[in-house]
């Protein structure tokens, strides 16, 4: 049984990395729970790049909390994005297509289901809902209102750079070099 000298190690999240060092997921961006971390620290799954001041100890052995890991076996990315509630956000950019709002987000149907649409991601996009109440059931035409952009089936990829503008509430100084990498280039 381990046992951290503070109380509050629910706040020493680790970042953790694929074996080509870059995270895992941006968003939500891929985080262990230190309890996690050091089980795969002790099961070989993962070389260990940063870690806090915190320290674990038990009878046996202290360690200090990993702050940054990256998997020694490389996971290959989906080769589609699933299509979610939550990419389907993503990919719309958490904007409403209509009007442009952030607020009250719900999904819109552009062919509405009563008209024969599908729900695929060319068919659906992130609406408010008063732009969703005002179009109801009738056609972009009808309504005079159509999707900002057509709405398209989302690379991994695409969704992967959509998430890294959407970065988290904390972020540890150690976690900076692996997730704004490219940031650290300029002159
Ligand atoms: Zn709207």
């Amino acid at each position: 049984m381990l046992h951290a000298q503070e109380a509050e190690t629910v706040r020493y999240p680790a970042l953790v990395l694929n074996a080509d060092y870059q995270p895992l997921s941006y968003y939500p961006l891929s985080l262990w729970s230190w309890q996690q971390a050091i089980k795969a620290v002790f099961l070989d799954r993962v070389r260990v790049l940063s870690e806090y001041e915190q320290v674990v100890h038990s009878p046996s052995f202290e360690m200090r909390l990993p702050s940054v890991v990256a998997l020694k076996e490389y996971i290959a990315p989906p080769k589609r994005a699933a299509f979610t509630r939550f990419n389907l956000f993503l990919r719309d950019e958490f904007t409403c297509q209509y009007c442009g709002g952030h607020e009250e987000l719900t999904f819109d149907h552009v062919i509405p289901r009563s008209r024969g649409g599908r729900t695929t991601w060319e068919n659906v996009v992130a609406a408010c809902s008063a732009c969703n109440l005002k179009k109801g059931n009738r056609l972009p035409g009808e309504a005079h209102m159509h999707p900002r952009r057509r709405p398209h089936e989302p690379s991994p990829f695409e969704l992967r750079e959509k998430g890294r503008r959407f970065p988290p509430n904390f972020l540890h100084e150690s976690w900076m070099d692996y997730l704004y990498w490219d940031a650290e280039l300029e002159p």
